[in-house]
């Protein structure tokens, strides 16, 4: 059995707006064992949504139909769903109850338009929305030779859409799937080389058909592997998720950084909280992403000191009495030191765009930009190679300064009790 899920509305076809239905629907179908074929948006036009909705009950056999159960003309579902039943719309007392209930409770006399809302295909069954005004409907449509198509339409809006999934569409097909494979997914997050090379260093681990299945997507520089489990039980899925955790983190090692939602500086600011140790940054090359990272991760209190975000001249001035700046040398180390001591931080972190250009230099035409981590007894630098996507420098700068600091507090905690940053590696929980 598999899925299609159909989301209506000219809207979504214009690209006014992102269909977000459809993604989560999805996710929840997974959760529930159902694997979905197709994703199908179309306009709010009455023969394209007859079309659509007949391929998808010929090809599919739960549909799922989120948009067009409004009280507007242009909110067609039901009388699409009715014409492709074969049946006629007739009105359903309790519903058209309920409704006007709702108005009156808002103290509004109800629009004659929404009657149209408690209409519904012969035969359909009304699904209730605690949200608002538009109830479901759910309707088998027969089919020649095969059992029945089950076709759910929920409301476009995303939170009465979903209050009326888990409410009413979720339980119906649950009943109807006893049997069916559990599926779970886990997200594994990494970050120092690029998509190739990890997949290199992964070996068969990404193989087609592999069980786990492991797939790679990169975003601004980080590569996150997603393993889907499909078994009988939730548990199987768990122990396979963590089995092959493990055999990711032993090829990647510590390319590998954190789990899930997961970013760099949340991993970041939860080991510098487990060590007691804090952090300050100066930033002339990334506009205050860094600080802003940082501070949104540690929130009040958290172990980020504070930022220097401006030109380089001025942070020079502030942070090492123009000392760097009329050096003429690298100032991403004296910046890193100079906020380190400021703010009376453990470490000090900067990016820096001011490098002097060697004469000749081809490098020179891309932006040069320098990381430095100011320690307690020394600093480090790096030079950064930015060849590649303008869109994302500053965001895979920022990360490589993060990781810089992450990959210096994972050596100077060894040793100490800290969770473990990959699922199947200790006894911590993790959500699927
Ligand atoms: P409707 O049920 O078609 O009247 O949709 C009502 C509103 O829900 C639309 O104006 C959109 O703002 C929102 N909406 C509809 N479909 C989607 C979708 N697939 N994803 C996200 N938002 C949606
Ligand atoms: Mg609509």
């Amino acid at each position: 059995m598999h899925a299609e899920i159909i989301s209506i509305g000219s809207e979504l076809t214009t690209g006014a707006k992102l269909d977000t239905n459809s993604q989560w629907l999805s996710l929840e179908l997974a959760a529930l064992g159902i694997p979905v074929w197709y994703h199908t948006t179309v306009a709010d036009e009455q023969e394209a949504n007859v079309r659509v909705l007949r391929a998808a009950v010929d090809r599919a056999d739960l549909v799922l139909v989120t948009g067009g159960l409004g009280p507007t003309l242009d909110d067609l579902t039901r009388e699409v769903l009715a014409r492709l039943a074969g049946v006629e719309l007739v009105l359903h007392e309790p519903s058209l109850e309920i409704i006007r209930g709702m108005f009156s409770r808002r103290g509004r006399p109800m629009p004659e338009r929404n009657v149209v809302q408690a209409m519904f295909p012969a035969g359909a069954t009304p699904l209730a929305n605690p949200r608002g005004t538009a109830p479901g409907i759910f309707l088998e449509i027969a089919r020649v030779g095969r059992t029945a198509c089950r076709v759910f339409a929920m409301p476009g809006v995303p939170s009465e859409m979903k209050v009326m999934f888990h409410g009413e569409v979720a339980p119906r097909i649950a009943l109807d799937q006893p049997c069916a494979p559990v599926i779970r997914h886990a997200r594994i997050n990494c970050f120092g080389l690029g998509e190739s090379a990890f997949e290199e260093l992964l070996g068969d681990v990404t193989a087609r058909g592999r069980d786990p299945e492991v797939g790679i997507t990169v975003h601004e520089a980080t590569i996150t592997l997603r393993i889907v489990a499909v078994a009988a039980t939730a548990a199987e899925c768990e122990q396979k998720i963590a089995a092959t955790a493990r055999v990711i983190h032993d090829r990647l090692g510590d390319y590998v950084f954190g789990v899930e939602d997961e970013q760099l500086q949340d991993v970041v600011v939860r080991r510098l909280a487990a060590l007691g140790r804090s952090v300050s940054a100066a930033e002339d090359a990334s506009s205050g992403l860094l600080s802003q990272s940082l501070a949104v991760a540690a929130g009040p209190g958290g172990g980020f000191r504070g930022g220097f975000v401006g030109p380089v001249a001025m942070l020079a001035q502030e942070l090492t009495a123009g000392d760097a700046a009329a050096g003429g040398g690298e100032v991403a180390p004296a910046l890193a030191a100079g906020c380190r001591n400021r703010l009376n931080a453990d470490f000090g972190l900067a990016v820096s765009a001011c490098l002097p250009a060697a004469p000749g230099d081809p490098a020179a035409e891309f932006p040069r930009v320098t990381i430095a981590l100011a320690c307690k007894d020394r600093v480090e630098m790096r030079e950064l190679n930015l060849a590649g996507d303008p869109a994302i420098l500053r965001s895979r700068v920022v990360k490589s300064a993060l990781n810089l600091l992450r990959l210096e507090l994972l050596r100077s905690s060894s040793g100490c009790d800290l969770p473990p940053d990959v699922p199947g590696l200790g006894d911590q929980e993790h959500e699927a």
